[in-house]
């Protein structure tokens, strides 16, 4: 056998950048908010206003002058009342006080605010004051974000918060990258879409769900081919059909086996950027071209192929590095020989503990794991160490 052209057993961060390499940069277009989720800002989104537009409550009680206050229990005059939308314009006097409620703009005079839960009614113009009131209770006008204050920059993905502050920013569009469009199949003569019987050998088709879910997460638009059967003729007409997208995405039949016509195809009548990813799960996926159309090729190990759009995948569609933090280890965690391992894991107060079963078939371990332990080539983890988690 003659050595091949191409890379193998390239590591994560390489695949990572081979795969970004190959995506196109895409234009912009202005959507509704309500059609940005998990889109990518295109461009800096300033505030159109302040938020607190005025300096308000955080409470429901009454405002007051805080040095009136510092002798607990007071009585206070009650001369007003602030609402939401309703503001109190007059000035107020030492020892007097307004009602005032949740979101209510302060008036003259006042610094400093007593919760209902602290005040007793005396009559009905004087509310006696348990303890004094608190200037921590005030939000202070432009304290979340000032009037053109550049609040997000350009290039995040926009996640339900992010959609809720441009809201708040004051705008009912915002300009996004076009989508990448993402032909997406499975492939293997025993896959079936669930829904109907399973007859002996046959497994449902679990990728093709995960992984449109996850790339609709990642904001792209998904163009689902189905599923094709293990024949060099069936995966060419997919791979013809897929000719319109940015990137093909496929599951199975890139390992090793004799029926693993994917690999094959793009070996042979394809360009290949690499084979092989020194990680497991997922150690087979390979990429490559075809005519021109990018195509990744992921394992058909459920664990495998859901773990490797995570790892690899994602960071790659998205722009964004991957969200890892480091935790305590509770159990120890095995390092692999020339792959950096990516153990599934839960996490329970601050510790992060190994799942038991981490076969690449086990699928509840990913719908069971709170995280992926990444554990590079040969640097075991015994208990009580940190370790780096990418929450799932
Ligand atoms: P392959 O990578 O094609 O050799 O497949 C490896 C394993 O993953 C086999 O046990 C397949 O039955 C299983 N598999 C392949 N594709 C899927 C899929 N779309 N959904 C669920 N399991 C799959
Ligand atoms: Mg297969």
């Amino acid at each position: 056998m003659t050595a091949p052209s191409f890379p193998m057993f390239v590591s994560v961060e390489d695949a990572r950048h081979l795969l970004a390499r190959l995506l196109p940069v895409k234009g912009e277009e202005t959507v509704p908010l309500a059609a940005a989720l998990g889109r990518t800002l295109a461009q800096d989104v300033a505030a159109l206003v302040s938020h607190p537009s005025a300096t308000e409550s955080a409470l429901d009680g009454i405002a007051c002058r805080e040095a009136d206050t510092l002798a607990a229990p007071v009585t206070l005059r009650v001369v007003g009342e602030s609402r939401a939308g309703q503001p109190f314009g007059a000035q107020v006097q030492a020892g007097e006080c307004i009602r005032i409620y949740t979101g209510a703009p302060l008036c003259p005079g006042t610094d400093a605010i007593c919760p209902v839960e602290q005040l007793e009614d005396v009559d009905a113009h004087h509310v006696r004051l348990l303890r004094p009131a608190s200037r921590g209770d005030v939000r202070p006008e432009g304290g979340d974000f000032h009037a053109g204050e550049v609040v997000l920059k350009a290039g995040l993905p926009l996640t339900p918060s992010r959609l809720a502050l441009v809201a708040a920013l004051g705008h009912a569009e915002v300009k996004v990258k076009v989508r990448l469009s993402v032909a997406l199949l499975s492939t293997g003569d025993e896959v079936v879409a669930p829904g109907t019987p399973l007859q002996p050998g046959q497994v449902y088709d679990s990728n093709s769900v995960g992984l449109s879910a996850m790339l609709q997460e990642c904001g792209c638009e998904v163009v689902a081919l189905g599923h094709a059967p293990d024949r060099p003729d069936a995966l060419k007409a997919m791979l013809r059909e897929a000719g319109g997208a940015d990137l093909l995405l496929t599951s199975g039949g890139v390992s090793m086996g004799r029926y693993d016509f994917m690999r094959d195809l793009l070996v042979e009548h394809g360009e290949v950027e690499f084979w092989k990813i020194r990680m497991r799960p997922g150690g087979p996926a390979i990429l490559g071209r075809w005519n021109g159309l990018p195509v990744f090729g992921l394992p058909g190990n459920p664990v495998s192929s859901l773990v490797v759009f995570q790892v690899i995948v994602k960071p790659a569609l998205t722009g964004q590095p991957l969200r890892t933090l480091r935790l305590k280890a509770g159990t120890p965690f095995k390092a692999l020989p020339d792959k950096t391992a990516f153990w599934r894991a839960t996490v329970l107060n601050g510790e992060v503990y190994e799942y038991a079963r981490q076969g690449s078939g086990v699928l509840r371990s990913l719908s069971d794991a709170d995280a992926l332990v990444s554990v590079p080539e040969g640097q075991a983890v015994q208990a009580g160490e940190s370790v780096e988690a990418l929450l799932l």
